[in-house]
């Protein structure tokens, strides 16, 4: 029936229709959103603000208060960080659709299954919303993430302008405010205690969070950190955003702010749809930054779409539109200026950075920049992506389904078909490892439950079957398959244009799993199959126990130390951190049997922070960095080295920190890539094959034909020190009569562990100038005094991945049974 209402009635019917709208069916009325609290009433300070930075505890204390005053905001625990905190995400959307989250939740779901048709696909991408991830950034030092987020949500909760309420209506926001809570109060707490003191910029000393630091942005495939675990499990399996925006700092100076579009190569495996939503999602990140007059956007420099494994990266293999930038940083909070003249005239890659040009129109003259600018721009970022989400809401929802629906028709086809994981492995950890990391990722597992055959070998039921026809087909498939890292280079005839991370990646080289790849479809009857992540425990050979083990430690943080500390810690392994002191100290032999350098420049071992120019506080006794951490090994250091391995002591050196032992103690080994330039070797992250001899008992347990997780590593030649010539001096031109070791085996004591191949030791990835590098040494255990320094040029637990080279640095960490020492000790952690 129509009612006429007079206008004044009209008006109240309507004010009461939106008072019960926002309240919700709940019987306890909320206050309205409005009265919700701003970030600053919490903080007692303007987020953004000079010298400030709000903790973990203030941001949770922000977001409560908000979701207490707020139908628009819900909060979710989504699981607890390496130090115990509890992560959470916001969601913020209107309250209508709040109160209808499992609804929309279930129609993405749907569309993700890609299973649905398409005019019921059209259907759900009409009624759903879209789904979009925001994030505060997992970098801790770069601060301006976690800063924003309270901003962000206390705006898309509050305002009442015509495009935040389409925004609210058209998408569900999933705000993780910050994926990193232990080193935003690492960092936050660091700089609290320094500011206004000589140390204000100092560098922080420890990897901000447990174990890896900035790495934690390079754990997406193989989630052997907790929190990027519990962030897949929102991404792949709870939420499916189709647009993921990650913040970071800092972008290719003197820019403000980088935005896509990226820079090529662009993996193959990425549907192209993906990139044209990525394009369309920087373009209007761009023009906003005009609208609202913040110059210096720049766009294709640096940051590529080749990578799977980056916290915007790998969504790409499923489907979603990985959206990063980086916001100029100066110092944590402090603000920085910049004189116009002191601002380079082009960008590293010889764009100008002075000149109006396509992908840079609007240049940054210099000035001032405060946390708050960062903050700002960062802001607008997000209110682009928000309103190409609203406006493009059915698209974004049905392009997904659209891309899920195509992975799998494509895998039915064939090429690859499906991959067959048998059950008969080197290692079965490593194979239970891989198969659980593919699953925290989205890959359907599933086990055949009958008997097969593949290439007139027949698999018994029970074996696992990962079928291409599945929406994440590009996942799985780029990480089954090698990568080709196209030869690019800077200019004709110049330096190569390396990868913003890893060329190559595949897991079933790098983790030594044997999997079979099947071509052509084929009848296999299987049946879903949930994966656990297996036990890991370490078993000495007979004979040996784990000996007193220490682990190098700078208070430069070093993320290769906290990979180690990882995996370690993953095998219930007893070690004690070593800092510079505790090594110049001396009579190491004392207490420990074994001491593990990590990857890490000589200079840097030795050196450690140095005393530096006070920064904004002129004259005195200013240092940038804390005395208590100042300095490195020094000659004492390497001296106390020496000596503790002359006593009987062994070191474990890896990569570059293979040089310091190298050259500290005169060691007739030399690494065969010094002085290379780019141009004539580059291997940037690269699977390399090595021959390896497994009846030495540092290879003990490995594969005759194994793997190199190679990262610009090195290559060495090792000379019999009974030759008289001697090893070549390490500059200068060198005139050889003799030839190093090239076999196998042990030579006099000297034991050559593992070799690059004579021919293509190219697996996956890039190398450039393999001829440099074939047939030389890439480990090494070389007698000294009545230890050993065990040498391992590549990087055999690089980012905890490569399972298949874990053995070379596990079985060095033995002694024998017989031995007084006592195993165990990890008093100085
Ligand atoms: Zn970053």
């Amino acid at each position: 029936m129509k009612t006429v209402r007079t206008g004044l009635t009209a008006l109240i019917f309507l004010l009461v229709s939106a008072a019960v709208a926002s309240a919700g069916p709940r019987s306890k009325k909320k206050p309205a959103p409005m009265s919700a609290p701003t970030p600053e009433s919490v903080f007692g300070f303007a987020p953004g603000a000079d010298y400030h930075l709000a903790d973990f505890e203030q941001m949770i204390k922000f977001y409560q208060a908000l979701a207490a005053n707020s139908d628009r905001v819900k909060l979710q625990d989504i699981g607890p960080t390496g130090y115990g905190r509890q992560m959470f995400i916001a969601i913020i959307s209107s309250e209508a659709n709040i109160r209808e989250l499992d609804h929309y939740k279930s129609l993405v779901q749907q569309l993700a299954s890609g299973t649905v048709d398409e005019a019921t696909a059209h259907k759900l991408a009409e009624e759903g919303k879209a789904i979009v991830w925001i994030d505060g950034g997992l970098h801790a030092t770069e601060v301006a993430g976690a800063q924003q987020s309270p901003l962000l949500a206390y705006r898309v909760a509050t305002e009442e302008t015509p495009e935040m309420q389409r925004i609210r209506d058209n998408v569900i926001l999933v705000q993780c405010p910050v994926i990193n809570p232990d080193g935003l109060d690492i960092v936050a707490h660091w700089y609290a205690k320094n500011v206004n003191t000589p140390y204000e910029l100092a560098p922080v000393t420890q990897l901000w969070n447990k174990y890896v630091g900035h790495d934690n942005n390079r754990d997406w495939y193989m989630f052997n950190t907790i929190e990027s675990r519990d962030v897949a499990k929102e991404l792949y399996q709870e939420w499916f955003p189709q647009i993921i925006y990650n913040q970071h700092q800092s972008g290719p100076f003197p820019s403000r702010i980088f935005v896509p579009p990226f820079d090529d190569p662009m993996n193959p495996n990425i549907p192209a749809e993906v990139v044209r939503g990525v394009n369309l999602v920087g373009d209007a990140m761009t023009r906003r930054f005009t609208a609202e007059n913040q110059p210096g956007a720049v766009s294709r420099q640096e940051f590529d779409m080749w990578w799977n494994g980056g916290m915007r990266t790998a969504p790409y293999y499923h489907n979603m539109i990985g959206i990063l930038t980086e916001t100029a940083l100066f110092d944590y909070a402090t603000p920085g200026y910049y004189s116009p003249q002191s601002l380079p005239k082009v960008f590293p890659n010889g764009v100008s950075a002075t000149e109006p040009s396509i992908y840079y129109p609007d240049p940054w003259r210099g000035g001032w920049w405060h946390l708050k600018d960062a903050v700002d721009y960062m802001i607008t970022g997000d209110m682009a992506v928000l309103d190409i989400a609203a406006r493009r809401k059915d698209q974004w929802l049905f392009d997904f389904w659209q891309m899920c629906h195509d992975e799998i028709a494509q895998g039915a086809k064939g090429g690859p078909y499906a991959y067959v994981v048998p059950e008969t492995q080197h290692d079965s950890t490593a194979t239970e490892d891989m198969l659980f990391a593919l699953q925290t990722g989205g890959v359907e597992i599933r086990k055949a439950t009958q008997a097969f055959t593949v290439n007139g070998k027949e698999y018994p039921a029970g074996t696992i079957v990962m079928p291409a026809a599945q929406r994440f087909r590009p996942y799985l498939v780029d990480l089954m398959e090698p990568q080709h890292y196209p030869d690019i280079r800077l200019y004709p005839g110049g330096p190569p244009k390396r990868p913003y991370d890893m060329a190559g990646w595949t897991l079933p080289m790098q983790m030594g799993v044997d999997v079979v790849r099947v071509d052509q479809p084929m009848q296999i009857a299987t049946e879903a199959t949930k994966i656990t992540e297996p036990a890991h425990h370490f078993d000495a050979p007979a004979g040996k126990k784990l000996g007193r083990i220490g682990l190098y430690d700078s208070w430069q943080p070093n993320m290769d130390a906290g990979w180690t500390r990882w995996l370690l810690d993953r095998y219930a392994i007893p070690f004690a951190d070593l800092h510079d002191a505790d090594i110049r100290a001396g009579d190491l032999r004392q207490k420990f049997d074994v001491i593990i350098l990590p990857q890490q420049s000589e200079p840097g071992m030795l050196h450690g922070w140095q005393p530096g120019e006070p920064q904004r506080f002129g004259g005195g006794e200013a240092v940038t960095q804390r005395p208590e951490y100042v300095g490195g090994l020094g000659l004492s250091g390497v001296m106390a080295l020496e000596e503790f391995v002359k006593t009987g002591g062994q070191i474990i050196a890896m990569d570059e920190a293979s040089q310091l032992v190298i050259q500290e103690f005169g060691l007739p080994v030399r690494n065969a890539l010094a002085n290379v330039g780019p141009s004539q070797f580059y291997a940037p992250g690269s699977l390399l094959h090595i021959d390896v001899d497994p009846d030495l008992p540092e290879a003990r347990g490995m594969q005759k034909n194994s793997v190199a997780f190679f990262v610009n590593s090195e290559a060495f030649d090792v000379w019999d020190p009974k030759d008289p010539a001697g090893p070549p001096r390490f500059t200068g031109s060198n005139e050889r009569k003799t030839n190093p070791f090239t076999q196998l085996g042990d030579h006099d004591g000297i034991r050559i562990l593992a070799v690059y191949p004579k021919t293509n030791p190219l697996m996956s990835g890039w190398l450039l100038g393999e001829k440099l590098i074939e047939g030389k040494v890439a480990a090494v255990s070389v007698p000294f005094g009545k230890g050993r320094v065990v040498l391992i040029g590549f990087r055999c637990q690089f980012r905890g991945q490569p399972e298949n080279t874990f053995p070379l640095l596990f079985n060095s960490l033995v002694i024998s049974s017989d031995s007084g020492a006592s195993a165990g000790s990890r008093g100085a952690r």
